[in-house]
């Protein structure tokens, strides 16, 4: 037992081997989730020009207090055309062209609307309401840095900027397979013996939402020549996860199998608590992840291990679960040996963030489970943690 590798050292393991995929050219229509594999850089100032910020009045700030003579009108796209002259107004509207000679916008709140001219009673300072050329970004310079997941700002920021395509990683192809002779789809009736299958759903999803193109096959039973030919298929994809199978049972022949046809296993057996079967290996540039069949365990293992890679894949700086802290809501007894996953629930108590852990922590639990939006890590080690404890814990409904 004490020869089994840690969470830190496994993940190192997997890392070490997970590098960028290729880049592809992806038009910004299609890039949202995605992960850039250049910095992107602005293509024109932001904004492009002068522009107002609010509906009002374009004036020289020397005119005012006073009452000026409305001349023209510039509107969002259709810009006036010609120069603003001392003593006049042009009505504007938010984001149109502050036109020539002038220098401040007065909202239209305050000032007085007479037939052709307007009374403003106030002074106004020079650049009042004007959003400056370049304000936002100058062209040229930096919009975002290579190795950035595309969220909905940051590709708007991309738009905005003048770039209408641009170089992302390639999206990783995941096969996922999971194994297991007693397992049938939902909506087949149950026959002695078998249960429904879940971690096909469960972990395509997961990966799909980690930004993975997802292929899956029906369920393999454990059997050699079955197994044989599923898995030799999902080898061909960037990275295949399957479940079950990984275990010490007479049954659990997904590392032999895969053995035989090619595939180097970095490591097996992890210190966790679930998931320790947990298998990883390679096959040429494929990564090869053998969950434990037991759901929850599939789970913390897709959490821990598969989703890193899935990022580094992607190019991303920081690939490992992003842990955040929170005080735990009850007490809990540490494992002396393994670190453990607990699953809880999160909730705002004033500036806390207080995780009470479910009721019902064993790994065939996915019901209970499927109630938790929290991995709370409790340290392996010694004694109890008491309530109100500082732990690390990570979001369950994160890509
Ligand atoms: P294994 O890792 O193959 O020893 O499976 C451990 C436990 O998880 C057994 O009780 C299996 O029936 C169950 N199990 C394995 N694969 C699945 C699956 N895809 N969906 C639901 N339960 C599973
Ligand atoms: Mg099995």
């Amino acid at each position: 037992m004490a020869s089994l590798l840690t969470l830190e050292e496994a993940q190192e393991r997997v890392l070490a081997l997970a590098r960028p995929l290729p880049a592809e050219r992806v038009p910004v229509a299609e890039a949202a989730g995605r992960v850039t594999a250049e910095e992107v850089r602005a293509r024109v100032d932001l904004p492009p020009f002068a522009s107002s910020a609010m509906d009002g009045f374009a004036v020289r700030a020397a005119d005012l207090p006073g009452t000026l003579q409305v001349s023209g009108e510039s509107a969002a796209g259709r810009p006036f055309e010609g120069r603003l002259e001392p003593g006049s107004a042009i009505a504007i509207s938010t984001g149109a062209v502050v036109p020539e000679g002038a220098d401040a916008v007065v909202p239209v709140e305050r000032v007085v609307k007479l037939a052709n001219t307007v009374e403003i009673s106030l002074a106004a300072e020079a650049g009042a309401h004007i959003r400056p050329c370049g304000g936002d970004v100058a062209r040229g310079e930096l919009v975002a840095a290579a190795g950035e997941r595309l969220s909905p700002a940051r590709l708007a920021a991309v738009a905005a900027s003048g770039v209408a395509e641009l170089p992302c990683r390639r999206r990783p192809r995941v096969a996922v397979l999971a194994t297991g002779t007693e397992l049938v789809a939902p909506g087949e009736s149950l026959r002695a013996g078998q249960i429904y299958e879940t971690n096909t759903l469960m972990l395509a999803s997961m990966l799909a939402a980690a930004g993975a193109e997802v292929s899956s096959e029906p369920p393999a039973a454990d059997d050699e020549a079955a197994l044989r030919q599923v898995l030799e298929r999902g080898l061909a994809a960037d990275v295949l996860v399957t479940s079950g199978g990984v275990s010490v049972g007479e049954h659990d022949l997904v590392r032999a199998v895969e053995r035989e046809l090619g595939v180097e296993e970095v490591f097996w057996r992890v210190s966790i608590k679930p998931g320790k079967p947990v298998s990883f290996g390679v096959r040429g540039d494929t990564l090869v992840f053998g969950l434990p069949g037991n759901p929850v365990s599939a789970l913390v293992g897709s959490e821990l291990f598969v989703k890193p890679a899935l990022r580094a894949l992607q190019g991303l700086a920081d690939p490992l679960p992003r842990f955040e802290p929170g005080q735990l809501g009850a007490g809990l007894r540490r494992n002396e040996e393994r670190d453990e996953f607990v699953r809880a629930r999160s909730r705002v108590d004033g500036t806390a963030l207080v995780l009470e852990p479910i009721a019902g922590q064993e790994s065939h639990m996915i019901v209970r489970s499927g109630a938790a939006d929290a991995l709370v890590h409790i340290p392996r080690g010694n004694g109890k943690l008491a309530a109100g404890s500082i732990v690390r814990w990570l979001r369950l409904d994160a890509a």
